[in-house]
């Protein structure tokens, strides 16, 4: 089993190394060591590798080690901000200090991410200040802060910044990769933050990024990620949903709105501007018959021919941007920049007119009418992209079942490993059902789960992530036990997430009611979380445009194709919630009866931890009492 230049023998020790040099001396867990060899065997091999590792192994470790020991040239792609900062600020400066083998990486984010050092010279030149006292004072204020630190800062990148800035002040100052007309053609293209950065991330070993980026990349002409041998796909399971929707877009009234402001900047005539605007504006009239729904093929003619009249003052205005001839080099930065973003609503617009057959465009649910276009696979784009031109490492701690093949993987092009977890679950956890309560859909089904939800929240003595799979269910909890409970009851919606989860954190005794939103990515270890509670099986709705033209392809067999991976994933993810340390112990409860009782229920017991399982609410509390008394 090697790598160039690497025997899996040396990975293993290195990782040994490596691992004995964490805070406590800790000793390298067999599933990590697994996972490290199989990674390096599968960048020698140059074969794909889907790997589920469970909480606890360990397993940026196991793959950045072989990929910095292999000498190739890496992409990590996240999910989540939240692990591409522990990778960057933790994991990497780690391997660094204390593997013998000198490497260097980079961090690389979407244009917007970075000042724009071209915008800043129009700023302050007083160009566009029109547009930006639209924004009144406090805008005013925030930009020239930013301003300030610009003079100061290194690299640009707004994650730095030690405000929180309004999208106003930070898009006055910040441009989109739609509207950048690239290196060449900027006056500051030189020493412009974002190009700064690809330059670093060219000379990296390591460059990390995240999955959203990673689908600009793959998705469109404008290749923001430097050519690499190997990527790593981190938190794999929602590689599907992230990629569909980055190879796709999004059309609504705020889009039109920041085109028209880009357009007034350059072009001497307003009403080219609000042509735009007022065609936007008919056209997405046109689609709120079908919000919530897919839009028929073909078009039905209202709607073709409103995005055709829209089509062309876009044309209009393109036209009128070719025309400017200026000397002034900022105003035609102004111009080619307007020119972009034209040109990026003209083809998008010429693909919903000529939807490709696997699209799907529809009406999001809620607000005003928008218009929505996304792949109904993305196999395609990533066989064509990816699996046929560079080696793959997917993990996750929850594999979807089918997700190999859903992303467009055949099964002898990829090697499988379940390296498990190194926690004790079947001691540590009980996954108690509610099996005595009636269906979800049946009436009193409420009232008794509010009864089950506040015995087991008194038992556990509070400390309690109640999670809901919709707002009212969440609402009607916390208006009922709230009152109830000697315990602070915490609701999403009561403060920015990251301060409600500081907030649970510093309080053992509190208990947070959320939804869906937050059943990935809260990480509580210790006792402030010992019960983790489930309202319902987290089916997707069935009315969901994308999914819908999904089950359409899939057939009779979508229910378990489709439906039940993503229930089984997302519930999987909440349990996962429950047990984050060694020394973690605590109850997952689910108040749906379906997990005791239909015929799909073993595919999504066995994506959850292996707890030991219990239906008796009595036994549940006597674990919680025993756990935490
Ligand atoms: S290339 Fe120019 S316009 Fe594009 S982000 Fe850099 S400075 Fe701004």
């Amino acid at each position: 089993m090697t790598a160039p230049g690497v025997t899996s023998g040396e990975v293993e020790s290195a990782l040994a190394a490596v691992v004995s040099a964490l805070p406590g001396g800790g000793e390298a867990r067999e599933g990590q060591r697994q996972m490290a060899t199989a990674v390096a065997a599968s960048i020698a091999g140059g074969r794909h590798l889907v790997v589920r590792a469970g909480t606890g192994t360990g397993k940026s470790l196991a793959y950045l080690l072989p990929a910095v020991l292999s000498g190739r040239k890496v992409v990590v792609a996240t999910a989540s901000k939240a692990l591409q900062d522990q990778l960057d600020a933790k994991d990497l400066p780690f391997l660094r200090a204390h593997l013998d083998h000198p490497f260097i990486w980079a961090v690389v984010k979407g244009r917007a991410n970075y000042l724009c050092r071209q915008r800043i010279d129009e700023v302050e030149a007083g160009l566009g200040q029109a547009e930006l006292q639209l924004g009144g004072e406090s805008v005013q204020a925030e930009l020239e802060q930013l301003l300030g630190w610009a003079d100061t800062t290194v690299s640009g990148d707004r994650a730095e910044l030690p405000i929180e800035p309004s999208p106003r002040a930070w898009s006055a100052l910040s441009v989109s990769g739609d509207e950048c007309p690239g290196a060449a053609r900027c006056p500051r293209g030189g020493d412009c933050f974002a190009e700064q950065a690809r330059s670093k991330a060219a000379e990296a070993d390591i460059v990390v990024a995240n999955l959203a980026l990673y689908g600009v990349n793959i998705g469109s002409g404008d290749r923001v990620l430097p050519e690499h041998d190997i990527v790593v796909v981190d938190e794999c399971h929602q590689l599907e949903d992230v990629l569909s929707s980055t190879l796709g877009f999004e059309m609504g009234a705020p889009r039109f709105a920041a085109f028209a402001v880009r357009v007034r900047a350059v072009v001497a005539d307003p009403q080219l501007a609000a042509a735009v605007i007022e065609a936007g504006a008919a056209a997405l009239a046109t689609l709120r018959p079908h919000l919530g729904r897919r839009l028929p093929r073909p078009l039905p003619t209202e709607v073709i021919d409103a995005l055709v009249l829209l089509r062309s003052r876009v044309e209009v205005i393109a036209a009128a941007l070719r025309a400017i001839q200026t000397s002034v080099a900022d105003a035609d930065q102004r111009r080619a920049r307007a020119q972009r973003l034209a040109t990026s609503l003209t083809d998008e617009l010429d693909m919903v007119l000529d939807l490709p057959e696997n699209y799907v465009a529809w009406v999001p649910d809620g607000g005003e009418p928008r218009l929505a276009v996304a792949p109904i696979e993305v196999g395609p784009v990533l066989g064509a992209m990816v699996w046929g031109s560079r080696t793959a490492v997917l993990t996750s701690a929850t594999i979807p079942s089918g997700m190999a093949r859903r992303v467009g993987l055949a099964a002898d092009q990829f090697d499988e490993l379940d390296v498990g977890s190194p926690f004790d679950y079947e001691h540590h956890g009980l996954l108690y059902c509610a099996l005595h309560l009636p269906d979800p859909r049946a009436d009193g089904y409420r009232e008794a789960l509010h009864e089950d939800l506040e015995a087991l929240i008194r038992a556990a003595g509070g400390r309690t992530l109640a999670l809901f799979t919709s707002w009212r269910a969440l609402e009607a909890a916390v208006a009922v036990l709230r009152p109830k409970l000697p315990f602070p009851v915490l609701a999403q919606g009561d403060l920015p997430v990251t301060r409600l989860i500081e907030t649970f954190r510093a309080d053992s005794a509190a208990c947070l009611f959320a939804t869906t939103g937050l059943f990935q990515g809260i990480d509580v270890p210790g006792e402030t979380l010992s019960l983790v509670t489930i309202d319902r099986l987290p089916f997707p709705r069935p009315d969901d445009p994308l999914l819908e033209a999904r089950r359409d392809r899939v057939g009779s067999a979508a229910f378990g194709v489709i439906d039940v991976p993503r229930a089984a994933t997302l519930l999987a993810q909440a349990a996962g919630r429950l047990i984050r340390s060694a020394s973690d112990q605590g109850v997952v409860a689910v108040f749906d009866r379906r997990l005791g009782t239909a015929r799909y229920r073993w595919e999504i017991i066995r994506a959850l931890p292996p707890f030991a399982r219990t239906r008796h609410r009595r036994e549940a509390e006597a674990f919680l009492a025993e756990i935490t008394g």
